[in-house]
This record gives C-alpha cells, structure tokens and sequence, in this order.
C-alpha cells in the first residue's frame, strides 16, 4: 500500500520546499522532487502546505469536576479535523491506585476502543503518598515518561503542597521523567476567592479578579527553585502571564532546564470575554485566568522567540448550558476548561503565520516537533522525514471560513472562538499512512489510533549530562 503526495510545499522547523512524499506501509519512506509515479494513489498538493501532523501535549478526556464529566475520545476525530494527530491526555491517578494502574484501566476502558487518532499520557498525581514518589522512576518502562502536579485547587484532591512536588523532582530525574506542574499559588486564589464571594461578587469575571497574574508568577518562581533545589528539570504547563514567563526563560539562559509552554487561548482571548453578560463569561473560565491583551502579545513574543516551546489545547470538553451553569451564582464552582482540541492549526495559523507574528517553520515546531520530542515520541512522530510515521496535514491556505460550533466534532455546545474568521483549512490529514480526512471531514475508523510509547529524558533533560 503506497501513496505519493505530490508537489506540496513540505514545510519542517527549518525550511520549506516544493517537494514529494511517497509513503509505504504507513511510514515516509522517499522525500524528493519529482519522484516516479510508483503508485496509482497519488494526491495532489499543489498549492497546500504539507505539515507534520500536529502533537496535541495538552488535552483532558477524562476530567471530572463534582459531577461534571468532559468529552471523551469518542470525540478525538475533533482532533483530526484540526490537524492534530497524536494527542497526549492528562490521566487523573484514582483512589488507592497507582499511576501506571490508573493510565492502564483508563486506556482499556475509555481510549484504545475509541480512539481516533494516536495517543500517549501523562499521569497526574491525586494522592501524593510515598508510593507514588516510588512509582515514579518505573514510569518510563510503561511509556508514560511524564507526570503532572497542580499547585492550584487548595482543598481539591489533586492539590500538592511544595513538598510533593519536591519529592516529585527529586524521584524524577535519574529516570529521566519529566515533571509538569500547573503552577499558582493555591492558598491565595483561595483567599481572594472568598473575599470576592464575600463581597457579593459572583460573576464568572471574578474568576480572573480572584486568580491575578502574580498568583501565577509566584507560584512558576517557586516551582522553578524547588526543580533548582532538587537538581531537575521542570515543565510548566499552560503559562499565560508574561511575567511567568520571562522566570522560565531567566532561568533557562541561566542555565537550569526550565521550559514552558502556553495554550491557543491565552494567545488570542483576554479578560473581555470573561466579562461578557448573561453568564457568557462562564464559556472562558479556565485556568490560569485568561490575561490582558498586553500578556497576550507578550507570549507571542514568547512563542517566537522560544522561551516558551510548544502551543497546547489545554482542550477540556465542558458543556456550557449544563455543567458550567453549576458555577450560575458562584464563579468558584464552574468547570475549568476550554474546548479547543480542534482549532489549533486553524488559530495559530490564522493569528500567527498570516500576521507574522511566527513564521510557517515555527507553527512546526509549536504545533508538532517540539511536543514530540518534549514527551519522547520523536523516534516516531513530529517531523516529515524518512522513517517516520505517515502523520501529515494539507493545510489549503486559500480558503476563509468561520469557526462555530456547528462544525465542531467537540461535542461540546458552545466554542470559544464561535464567530471568528479562520484562513485556510485543513484540507486531508493522514494517519501513519491511512487517509483519515479528506475535504475536511474525517473519514477514518474509530479506534484506530494507537497508543504511542514515550521515550524518557525527553528535551527537557537536553543540556543534562
Ligand atoms: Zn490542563
């Protein structure tokens, strides 16, 4: 089974050129120009970008908030639609189980089945007892190189004080994992929550009121000296205040392993939407708070200039109507979480390449290689090169479209990005070889994605002997 992608414009982190990819049993095994026509199933790419599939290192299919459960992966076709072909989900530990055991159930129950597109994980500590900092060193032999902690949510099962985490970065490094924290300052939002709640103050734009942009910058400082203390790496997820941000590239330059990356919408959405009436706002409560556009254009800065490396989702597929509603007269009990697994490519396209705010090379990078090879999947996948998996999009730069969530795959009843005009849309995307979508609709089977060992001592262990 071969086909021949023909006379794209083949784009990587480095250049870009007018080439053909003749692809054999779902690997890349000819790139060139001009290449013989061995096969009958050819596609034209004339005029379109030929892109690595995008890596999703960001997304939750699996949380659960009071009685509030997300879209699964039954809805991951949202993420091939989008151009994005391996995600890497969050999975929550379960009481009284260890990572590997949680990630293992959760894979048999609710992915491999369903799964529309290739998968990896990382696990999130719920319970940070002496056994999972035991665990931690046995994680890269599962292929699960990677675990998160939140510093945020005081009084939430999934909380960990400054011990846990420490111990965490101690446990990891001789292995090879990589510790992701989401990092602010617990106990403050829990104060200002209260005051805010006090003084009659419900609306869902107090949820940025009551998580400021030194909640998180404190907590990224913090986070930052305990991975110095412990002689770690350290990953910080979702950064979104310009300040955070400038303390893990501080760091870096100086030396420590510190990287980051930021989320689509922190990159295009501020504080006005969460002021938006009739509790509207609620549709952009995710955390960190969405910031003002001066942090917003800083992180494009950011992004370009690689002190933060990769552009996630933080994709959490939370119904409007319904489940955020809970939070109707208290922004504390809203769901956090956006929805955005599917606009991606679309947005940092749209919003980055066509402004020139980043060029095609670095949409690469953020959307594809640098997660890759952050979560030790680049052996396979994050770069059209020979050997490596058929993951590839043909993005059409000549079309005009308008995001709405009716023609979201998310499941979810609203979008974030409801009403804005997208340039170019993904036209075909494949699968380690397999035409999953064509003319923009997805096409392929589900459960056809596959899980994706990672690899330890991911890019974040780089410049460590
Ligand atoms: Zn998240």
């Amino acid at each position: 089974m071969a086909t021949l992608i023909k006379n794209g414009i083949i784009v990587s982190t480095a250049d870009e050129f007018k080439g053909d990819i003749l692809i054999e049993n779902g690997k890349i095994t000819t790139i060139g120009i001009n290449l013989e026509n061995h096969t009958d199933d050819i596609v034209n790419a004339s005029g379109m970008y030929v892109l690595p599939g995008g890596i999703d290192q960001h997304t939750h299919f699996s949380f659960t908030y009071k009685n509030a459960k997300v879209r699964g992966f039954e809805t991951s076709n949202a993420a091939a639609i989008g151009g994005t072909t391996t995600v890497i989900d969050f999975v929550n530990q379960k009481p009284g189980k260890g990572i590997v055991e949680s990630v293992k159930e959760y894979d048999k129950n609710e992915v491999s089945n369903v799964a529309m597109v290739d998968y990896s994980f990382h696990g999130i500590v719920f319970e940070a007892t002496n056994e999972i900092f035991e665990e931690i060193p046995t994680l890269p032999k599962e292929g699960i190189p990677t675990l998160k902690l939140f510093m945020a949510y005081k009084g939430f099962p999934y909380h960990c004080d400054d011990e846990a985490v420490f111990r965490a970065l101690k446990a990891s490094k001789d292995s090879g994992v990589t510790i992701m924290v989401h990092a602010e300052n617990a106990d403050v939002i829990d104060v200002l929550q209260k005051e805010c709640l006090k003084k009659g103050l419900t609306d869902p734009y107090y949820h940025a009121v009551s998580r400021p942009p030194l909640v998180e910058v404190e907590a990224t400082q913090r986070a930052i000296n305990l991975a110095r203390l412990a002689d770690a790496p350290l990953y910080v997820v979702h950064v979104s205040a310009k300040e955070a941000m400038e303390a893990i590239r501080d760091a870096n330059i100086s030396g420590s392993s510190i990287y980051g990356e930021t989320c689509t919408h922190y990159l295009i959405l501020d504080t006005d939407n969460l002021a938006k009436p009739n509790f509207e706002g609620a549709k952009y409560v995710c955390s960190p708070a969405l910031r003002s556009i001066e942090h917003r254009e800083s992180l494009w800065k950011g992004v370009k200039k690689g002190w933060l490396n990769a552009i996630s989702s933080d994709h959490c597929g939370f119904d409007w109507k319904v489940q955020k509603n809970m939070g109707k007269d208290d922004f504390t009990s809203i769901p956090n979480g956006a929805p955005g697994l599917q606009n991606r490519l679309g947005i940092l396209w749209t919003f980055g390449v066509e402004t020139g705010k980043i060029s095609r090379q670095k949409l690469v990078d953020l959307f594809s290689t640098a997660p890759a090879k952050i979560n030790g999947i680049d052996y396979v996948k994050g770069h059209i090169g020979i050997g490596y998996d058929a993951d590839i999009v043909i993005y059409n730069p000549n079309t005009k479209n308008i995001i709405s969530v009716e023609n979201s795959l998310q499941g979810v009843d609203y979008s974030p990005y409801e009403g804005m005009t997208q340039i170019g849309n993904v036209e075909k995307v494949f699968l380690r070889g397999e035409l999953i979508v064509d003319a923009g609709k997805y096409i392929g089977k589900v459960g056809d994605g596959k899980f994706v060992k990672g690899k330890p001592f991911g890019l974040c262990y780089e410049d460590i002997k």
